[in-house]
């Protein structure tokens, strides 16, 4: 199948980033019991990049999403090396770039990733890591563990790529508590890492299929739903009352400082740092060069 780059300028994005997404795969193995792009269905290759490489040479450079309904480092892409070639061709036109995966996978590219940063900058290449919970992974069994997560962040930031954490979604009940927060955030502790920034953001079910799932997924009893039922639809997705998000995520925040973290959150109306880069991305900035 062809390959679509098109534009992405979802609701309530924190810093207005107009930008593009690329989806190297149809559907997601990791089959996160939260998300979306979670429909147990068969995993297919938009192999096909002559329409996407020609389409390049028209668009004005900003920064490409790769990955927006899909992890562009499945284990898929062991065999095929799809997201690899997609980077390279991104990077030989000149486009910045942002990956958020759950894979270890990342780190094979390294060499194409060093690449970028002496060509372009550091700045032009930005990989986030999810990580929800250390101890449990009821809501992403079947992605890589968290602690293989936890290491693939630290060579990162060892090699000196632009990464940050990403500490989300927060679900009630599940990784809002101080403990959950805390065993992620103090394995990045400075001066171990030099991690800087960490982005945060409650869960936002897109259906309530996925609340139900969620809730049955945590043998929560429907407690989740209940905490959910003030909650308000906006343009397909279910927003907690901002009291509630406050109560959260000023958490996540107050121990986010006892390591020195800066903390952006992600379609919320509550921000921490004066940026609120939740991409550690600047889309303001002039990517013409
Ligand atoms: S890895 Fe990402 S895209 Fe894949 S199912 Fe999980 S949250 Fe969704």
């Amino acid at each position: 199948m062809e390959l679509q780059i098109k534009k992405f300028n979802p609701p309530f994005r924190c810093n207005g980033g107009i930008h593009y997404a690329i989806n190297p795969y149809i559907n997601c193995a990791f089959n996160c019991t939260y998300c979306y792009a979670n429909r147990d269905d068969k995993i297919e290759t938009m192999a096909a990049l002559n329409h996407f490489k020609n389409e390049l040479k028209s668009l004005p450079p900003r920064v490409v999403e790769i990955g927006t309904s899909t992890d562009a480092y499945q284990y898929m892409e062991k065999k095929c090396r799809l997201t690899r070639k997609i980077i390279q061709i991104l990077n030989k036109h000149r486009f910045p770039i942002l990956i958020n995966t759950k894979s270890d996978l990342v780190l094979r590219d390294l060499d194409v990733f060093h690449e970028i940063a002496d060509t372009m900058g550091k700045e032009w290449l930005s990989i986030g890591i999810s990580i929800n919970k250390l101890t449990d992974n009821r809501l992403d069994v079947a992605a890589p563990a968290a602690h293989k997560r936890v290491e693939t962040l630290k060579k990162l930031l060892d090699e000196g790529i632009n990464a940050y954490l990403r500490y989300d979604p927060v679900v009630p009940f599940y990784n809002d508590d101080e403990t959950s927060i805390r065993e992620v955030f103090s394995l990045f502790a400075h001066p171990a890492t030099p991690l800087k920034r960490v982005t945060t953001s409650t869960f936002k079910p897109t259906s309530k299929k996925i609340l139900r799932r969620v809730d049955r997924q945590l043998d929560l009893d429907g407690k989740l739903i209940r905490f959910y039922a003030d909650a308000k639809w906006i343009k397909g997705t279910l927003f907690l009352p901002n009291e509630k998000v406050k109560t959260i995520l000023d958490k996540v925040n107050s121990i986010a400082s006892d390591y020195n973290f800066d903390v952006a959150t992600c379609r919320e109306r509550i921000y921490y740092c004066s940026d609120n880069y939740c991409d550690n991305i600047d889309y303001s900035r002039n990517y013409a060069k």
